[in-house]
């Protein structure tokens, strides 16, 4: 796991790879716990000593991982856990992994320190451009403070295409 500063980064755009839903374990507070217990059932989630964890499968995969034509898509979307909605970002109020300037991003008066995860195949290194630093960096800082819960830069207009095709998938 290596992380690099939002402002070394030109784009991003996820490329459905799935690699970050085989190998990470995803953390729950309780209130994401308890939505998806009560719609998916408790046995799709796994207690630890301190924290809750979504289910992984025999390959390791997230439980709620789906593969169409080697494409993988969560089958959460709108109850996804805010882990996976700030994945490969992460957003955080000190410089933890260096080059403060270049991670430094500001909003409402807040300085923030972004970076991502370099596992990540949907990054493009590279100058910012417009769109990823006044519209995909922003959502992704607004997301980490609350300020909205609803995703558009990030995975979804994948929804859209789950609803074409993927009731089947998604029961
Ligand atoms: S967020 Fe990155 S690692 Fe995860 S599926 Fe998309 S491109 Fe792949
Ligand atoms: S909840 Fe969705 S985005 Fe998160 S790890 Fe599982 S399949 Fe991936």
């Amino acid at each position: 796991m290596q992380f690099i500063p939002w402002q070394n980064i030109a784009d991003w755009h996820c490329k459905a790879c799935g690699y970050c839903c085989k190998l990470y374990s995803v953390v729950l507070d309780f209130t994401e716990w308890l939505r998806i217990a009560k719609t998916f059932g408790m046995e799709k989630t796994v207690a630890g000593l301190d924290r809750f964890y979504i289910k992984r499968v025999s390959d390791g995969s997230c439980a709620f991982l789906c593969n169409h034509t080697n494409n993988y898509y969560c089958g959460l979307q709108n109850m996804k856990p805010e882990a996976c909605k700030l994945w490969p970002f992460k957003v955080l109020s000190e410089p933890k992994y260096g080059q403060p300037n270049q991670a430094a991003y500001d909003y409402g008066g807040m300085r923030l320190y972004i970076y991502a995860d370099t596992m990540c195949s949907g990054l493009r290194c590279g100058t910012p451009t417009w769109d990823f630093r006044y519209t995909t960096i922003r959502e992704f800082a607004e997301l980490a403070l609350g300020v909205r819960q609803v995703q558009y830069k990030t995975t979804r207009a994948v929804a859209f295409r789950q609803q074409q095709w993927g009731r089947r998938l998604f029961p």
